[in-house]
Parts: C-alpha cells; structure tokens; sequence
C-alpha cells in the first residue's frame, strides 16, 4: 500500500479492491440531474470518532477520478486526525462542479449537498476546501448542524493557515532539537519554498525566533512582503532546492521530494506545510539515506484541522492554539521511533496511525 504522504497517480481499476487496499470504510453518494449535484462522501473510519473533512468542488475529468480523490482524501484525514490525538475518523466529500456553473446553480447544489450531509447522521462533518467557500458552507448550515468553518462570528474557527503555520513553526522546533541540539533557531537558515498564506505565516514566526530566511515564490508580491518585513532574502523558484539551509520547508505544492529534487537539497532538515510531499514512498528512504530528516506531512500540517475540529468542541482560540502546539512532542515521537528503528520518518508515522486504528 502507497503511504499516506505520497502522491497517488493510478486509477481505479476495481472499486471494491480499491475499498479494501485504503481500508475502507464507507462510501456514500448523491445525484440530482435536475440541479447537475454529483456528490461523494467518502467516510474512512470512525473508530476514534465522527469523521470531519471538507468538500472539494472542481471539475473532474471522470467519475473515477472524483472517487478516487474522495477515497484517498479521507483516508488522509483519518491518518491527520489520529496522529494529532483528535477524537475524528477520515471523511472527505468531493462535488463535481458542473461546466458552466451558474450563482444559482451552486446554490442549489449546496442546499442539496446540505441535505445529503444530514442524511448521514452525523457520521461526517464537513467544511471548506478547495473550490468551496464559506458563503456555500452558509447554506449547508441551513440543513444540517454537521458543518464547520461557516460564517466567522457565527462561533466560527476562520482562517486556518495561521494555526496551521504555528503547528509546522512546533515541528520545526522538534526537528532542530532531534536533529541538531539545538532549543532555539537563532540564526538558523531557513528555505521557505512559497509564502502565500501559510508560508508567510510561518516565516513571520520563524523570524520573531531568529530564524534568517530565504524565500521563494511565484509571485513577487509574495515575495516583498517577506523581504520588507522580515528581511529574507529571495531566490528564483528553481533555485529554492540548493539553498544552502538547516531547514528546507515547502510550503506551495505536492510531490517537490523527487529524483530531481532531492539530489538538490544543502539542508539536515525538511519540514514544512505542504501535502504530499514526498512524489514516491522510496524519497522517504532517499532522504533518510541522505542524512535528511523528514517531518512527514500529514502529522506536521495538522494545525488547521486541528483549530477547525476545536469548534465542534465549542470554539475557543486559545484552547486552539495551545492544542497545536502538542505538534511538538508528536513529531519528537515519531523522530525517535524512526532513529531507533532506523526505518523512514514517513513510515513511521504511518505505523503509529496503524496501530491506533487498525490494532497493527
Ligand atoms: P496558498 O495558495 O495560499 O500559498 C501557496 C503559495 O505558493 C502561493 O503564494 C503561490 O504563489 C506559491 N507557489 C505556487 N507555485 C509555486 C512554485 N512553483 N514555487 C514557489 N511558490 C509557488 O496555499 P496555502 O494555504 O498557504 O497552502 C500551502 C500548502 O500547505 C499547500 O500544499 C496546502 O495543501 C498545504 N496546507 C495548507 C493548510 C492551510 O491551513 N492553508 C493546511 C494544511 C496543508
């Protein structure tokens, strides 16, 4: 089985096998040809609790496609929730967003996706993700209680990169401290490969510590706003990989630990926000063999789940923060399992999940 942080390219041959490779679970899903709704809503597991993930609504180049992005996403999100310590199971909802959507389309579509929510008791809750917003989480609310991430004010958790950003700044920490000794990142070099909303979060964090940075983006304004108010320094997007760091942290897009890549990097440590880094499970084993230590994706970027599933508790942004910062010590776990087996991070990480849910 591909590990959890990896990218997954293949399609689905046959439904059921592919159930059984993830563990499944459930799957649940709607249709409407009246309004266009095509929705999925895949429930991983429930062990340790109702499952929570948002809704992904983009066009799909097929039905498989749409399922197998469901299927993997929550399965992700069980992997996320356990390691975080979250009483969650995995779920994952994906709507195919029809060609030529119409405003009154997408709110219909919305209220049906509401319904279909309630439908499923509570088994899953759902909020935002990419291509939905909150203004359609508004009207999912109208249906049905089993939603997060709705109108900020309401008792809403609002944005998450900033939660997200303070957990990967606590595995950063835990990584300096297993890797280099060290309690404190003054004048440490910091590669932060894009600063759109998380990454500038965490170099404004990482810079109140000492940290020097050296950033990277595809967009300049991005860019400025960390040089003028952090002073870092900045490189072409291409140049990002042979920065000569302790900390590499990517924090734009998937797959960037490769053959290409890893070849590349000048750092002991890489830790950062995005999902999916690793293209293949043997970069873990690249890296390892390296001398890299590699802060797996899913246990490190948990923050936003984390702030987001602390509203189904009651909100409170303190209580938020300060569950975020226990990203410390669940990295260190996972850091001394892998030098004490001497096996990869990303493995590791898996296992622990495994154990938890599965009885491994
Ligand atoms: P974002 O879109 O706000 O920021 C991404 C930044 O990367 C943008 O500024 C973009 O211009 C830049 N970028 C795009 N292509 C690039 C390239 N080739 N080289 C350098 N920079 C490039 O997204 P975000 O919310 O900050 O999320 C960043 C990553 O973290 C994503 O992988 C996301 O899935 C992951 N993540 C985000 C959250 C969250 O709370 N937002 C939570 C968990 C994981």
């Amino acid at each position: 089985m591909q590990a959890v942080g990896c990218v997954c390219r293949r399609d689905i041959v046959d439904l059921f096998d592919y159930a059984d490779e993830l563990r499944y679970g459930e799957l649940h899903m709607k249709a409407d040809p009246r309004i266009g709704l095509r929705a999925i809503v895949a429930v991983h597991n429930l062990k340790r609790g109702p499952a929570i993930g948002g809704t992904r609504f983009i066009e799909y180049d097929g039905t498989p496609s749409a399922l197998r992005d469901a299927m993997r996403l929550a399965r992700g999100m069980t992997y996320k929730a356990a390691i975080s310590g979250l009483n969650h199971g995995g779920g994952k909802a994906v709507i195919v967003r029809p060609r030529g959507l119409t405003d009154e389309q997408r709110e219909k579509i919305f209220h049906a996706f509401g319904e279909f929510v309630e439908s499923l008791g509570g088994i899953y809750i759902t909020c935002e993700d990419s291509g939905t917003r909150v203004s359609d989480m508004n009207i999912v609310r109208e249906h049905t209680e089993h939603v997060l991430g709705f109108d900020p004010g309401q008792g809403s958790s609002g944005d998450p990169s900033p939660f997200t950003a303070y957990g990967v700044r606590r595995g950063v920490e835990a990584a300096v401290k297993f890797k280099l000794g060290r309690d404190d990142l003054d004048g440490l070099t910091v590669a932060v490969q894009g600063v759109g909303s998380v990454g500038y979060h965490l170099a404004k964090e990482l810079h109140e510590l000492g940290a020097k940075l050296v950033v990277t983006d595809v967009s300049d304004a991005s860019i400025n706003r960390c040089v003028n108010e952090f002073g870092a320094t900045s490189v072409a997007p291409g140049e990002i990989y042979g920065v000569d760091c302790d900390i590499f942290a990517p924090c734009a897009l998937g797959a960037i630990l490769n053959d290409e890549t890893i070849p590349q990097l000048k750092c002991s440590i890489v830790a950062g926000a995005s999902n999916n880094q690793l293209e293949e499970d043997r970069h873990g084993q690249q890296l390892l063999e390296r001398g890299i230590l590699y802060a797996p994706d899913y246990a490190i970027n948990a923050g936003g789940l984390i702030n987001v599933a602390q509203e189904y508790e009651g909100y409170d942004a303190e209580v938020a923060r300060d569950e975020c910062t226990k990203i410390y010590d669940t990295m260190m776990g996972i850091f001394e399992r892998a030098g004490s087996e001497n096996a990869t991070t990303a493995s590791v990480a898996d296992r622990i999940v495994e154990e938890m849910i599965f009885g491994d």
